[in-house]
C-alpha cells in the first residue's frame, strides 16, 4: 500500500472539501415532485426492507472509503442523507464507527417521517445538528408535494428533534402556485419553535435539468414576501454557508438557500458520496468516480480527488442529470 501524509488538496479559489454527504441509500418513503418525476417508480415505501439490487454500501465499505478520505483532506465533518437516511438500517452503526475514525460532527438530512421514534436516539448517538425537510404546514399542500397520504407524522418528528436539544434547522423548497402561499406559515411555525428555517430555490437537478417548468421562485420575491409582513435585517454570512440569512421582525431567522440568484460556489467546500460508492465534487457535473478502485494508493487517491476538486464551478450553479435521491442534496 501506498500511504502519503495529508497533501495540499486546493483549488485556485482556495477551496478544499472540509464536508462530507453520504447519500446512505437512494431509496425513500416519499416522492417529493421536485425530487423524482412522476412516472418515478418508488423502491421502498413506509418499509425497512430494500430489494437486493438496491443494496447500498455496508457500514464497513462506507467506513473504508470515508476513513480513506479524511486521511488525505482532514475532513471536518459528514452529513448523512439519502433517499431517506432513517431508512437505513445499519445507520447507528454507521454513525459509531465515523466517530471512532475521529470525526464527531456527524449531522443528518432527513423527511422527518420516521424521526419521532428515533429523535432521541439519534441525539444519544452524537447527532447534534439535523436538517428537516418540510415544504408546507398545509397538510393538503404538503401531502401533494411529497406525494405521500400521511405528512402530519413530520411535525411531531420535527417537535421530537426539538425536545432533544439538538440544533434543527427547517428546509422548504419554494414552487410557484405549489406552496408559495406557505411562506409566512413556515417562518411562523419556525419561529413559534424557536428554530431557523432555510427557504431553497429551486434547482435543475435530475428530472428537472432539461426541463422549463415555470415553478422556479426566487429569491426576491421570496424576500417580498416576508418583507411585506414582516421588516427583516440581513445577518452576515458565514464561511461555505449555503444559506444567506435575515432576521424577521417577528424574532424569527430565516435563511435562504439561492443557488440560481446568490450562488454560493466560491467558497464550497462540499464533496459528494452516493450510495454505490460514487464521489462527486460537485452538483453541476454528473461525473462520479469510483475511489474503492484506488482504496490503496494514496498517491493515486490524491490525484482522483484532485481531479474532482477541479469539477467545481467557478461562480455558478447550472444543474445536473444527478438525481436528488440519489447524491443526497
Ligand atoms: N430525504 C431527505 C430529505 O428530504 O430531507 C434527504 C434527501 S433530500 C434529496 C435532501 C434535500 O434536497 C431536501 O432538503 C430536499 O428538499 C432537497 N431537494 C431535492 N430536490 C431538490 C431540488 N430539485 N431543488 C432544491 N432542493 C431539492
Ligand atoms: Fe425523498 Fe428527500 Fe427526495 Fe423527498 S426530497 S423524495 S423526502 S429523498
Amino acid at each position: 500500500m501506498v500511504i502519503l501524509r495529508m497533501v495540499k488538496l486546493e483549488d485556485n479559489l482556495g477551496r478544499r472539501f472540509e464536508k462530507l454527504r453520504i447519500s446512505l441509500l437512494n431509496s425513500c418513503n416519499f416522492s417529493c415532485v421536485y425530487c423524482v418525476a412522476e412516472n418515478f417508480q418508488n423502491i421502498s415505501t413506509d418499509t425497512l426492507r430494500l430489494s437486493t439490487a438496491d443494496r447500498p454500501l455496508t457500514p464497513d465499505e462506507f467506513i473504508r472509503l470515508i476513513e480513506a478520505v479524511h486521511r488525505l483532506t482532514g475532513l471536518k465533518s459528514i452529513r448523512l442523507t439519502g433517499g431517506e437516511p432513517l431508512l437505513y438500517s445499519d445507520l447507528f452503526p454507521l454513525i459509531n464507527h465515523i466517530q471512532k475514525i475521529g470525526i464527531s460532527d456527524i449531522r443528518l438530512t432527513t423527511n422527518a417521517y420516521y424521526l419521532k421514534e428515533k429523535a432521541s436516539k439519534l441525539f444519544d448517538a452524537g447527532i447534534k445538528s439535523i436538517n428537516i425537510s418540510v415544504d408546507a404546514v398545509d397538510q393538503d399542500i404538503f401531502n401533494s408535494i411529497s406525494r405521500h397520504p400521511n405528512t402530519a407524522r413530520v411535525f411531531s418528528g420535527i417537535e421530537a428533534a426539538v425536545k432533544t436539544g439538538m440544533d434543527v434547522k427547517l428546509n422548504a423548497v419554494i414552487m410557484r402556485g405549489k406552496n408559495d402561499s406557505q411562506i409566512i406559515p413556515l417562518l411562523e411555525y419556525a419561529t413559534e419553535l424557536g428554530v431557523r428555517i432555510r427557504f431553497l430555490e429551486l434547482m435543475k437537478m435530475g428530472h428537472l435539468y432539461h426541463s422549463e417548468n415555470g415553478l422556479f421562485f426566487s429569491e426576491k420575491e421570496i424576500l417580498a414576501i416576508i418583507q411585506e409582513k414582516y421588516p427583516i435585517e440581513s445577518l452576515p454570512r458565514g464561511h461555505a454557508e449555503t444559506a444567506n440569512y435575515w432576521r424577521a421582525s417577528n424574532g424569527g431567522i430565516f435563511g435562504i438557500i439561492a443557488n440560481e440568484s446568490t450562488p454560493f460556489c466560491h467558497d464550497c467546500n462540499r464533496l459528494r458520496m452516493d450510495s454505490n460508492g460514487f464521489f462527486y465534487g460537485c452538483l453541476s457535473n454528473a461525473h462520479g468516480e469510483k475511489l474503492s478502485e484506488y482504496i490503496d494508493d494514496d498517491f493515486l487517491l490524491t490525484e482522483k480527488l484532485r481531479g474532482l476538486l477541479r469539477l467545481k464551478q467557478p461562480v455558478k450553479f447550472h444543474g445536473s442529470e444527478l438525481s436528488m435521491r440519489n447524491i443526497g442534496g
